[in-house]
């Protein structure tokens, strides 16, 4: 028999899937940090030498955007300095521990186009005083993401345009290609330290020019053969 909950349970995170009336749940949301040389220049790190990194965000700050539509996203408390950085995101169908590179992909359900949004004083200030980044990263609706395009249609994206402009003005713009670290070797380092599952989600790092974005502004991400998301920030 089943134990009924002491109280109501929020119902999970979904995204939207291209082509189907199926939504796709949402698990974990891991994201990579200074996945693209150039990026890890500007917030200070030497590319050439740092091994990955990862860090998570509370699985319910998914915030599901339609292709192509403008829709609000708000502003979080306590920051004044909210960066958008544009990330193509891998969901997985099937997991694993200790998966190998060779077999990766083979655990891919989908991608889409994300926004890992980020309270960049308070992230810059947990990095000063060694503390953790989860209020400079796991912010609530900090993960907006696109629907998902199956593998069946998409394939596995390795380059291709990635970018994100405000107010129609150019921020973000580079190519898959600059990834440090591809979408196998993610997923094989990935699953050395923790055990993936269906629903998991990997934001796979962005890359140069990120920078602030204000209320009233509009973004809007983009990924080559994975579409457009657009967001007003209120
Ligand atoms: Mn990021």
């Amino acid at each position: 028999m089943t134990a009924s909950f002491a109280i109501e349970i929020e119902p999970r995170a979904t995204l939207s899937v291209l082509g189907s009336d199926k939504v796709f749940p949402v698990r974990r949301i891991y994201c990579i940090g200074r996945n693209y040389a150039a990026h890890a220049r500007e917030m200070g790190g030497d590319p050439s030498r740092e091994a990955p990194f990862f860090f998570q965000k509370a699985s319910d700050a998914v915030q599901a955007c339609p292709a192509d539509t403008t829709i609000q996203h708000l502003y979080p408390p306590m920051t004044s300095n909210y960066h958008h950085e544009v990330e193509m995101v891998v969901a997985l169908k099937s997991g694993g521990r200790d998966i190998l590179e060779s077999d990766a992909l083979s655990h891919v359900f989908g991608y889409a186009v994300g926004l890992d949004m980020t309270r960049r004083d308070l992230q810059d200030e947990a990095k000063t005083l060694k503390r953790p980044w989860e209020v400079g990263k796991s912010g609530d609706h900090s993960a907006p993401v696109g629907p998902l395009h199956p593998v069946s249609s998409v394939g596995h994206p390795s380059r291709g345009k990635i970018s994100v402009s405000v107010n129609g003005e150019s921020r973000q713009s580079s190519d898959l290609s600059d990834m440090i670290w591809s979408v196998p070797e993610q997923i094989a380092i990935l699953s050395r330290y923790f055990e993936l599952k269906a629903g998991d989600l990997i934001f796979t790092g962005t890359p140069e020019g990120v920078g602030k974005v204000e209320r009233g502004q509009t973004m809007r991400a983009y990924i080559e053969g994975l579409g457009a998301i657009s967001l007003q920030v209120a």
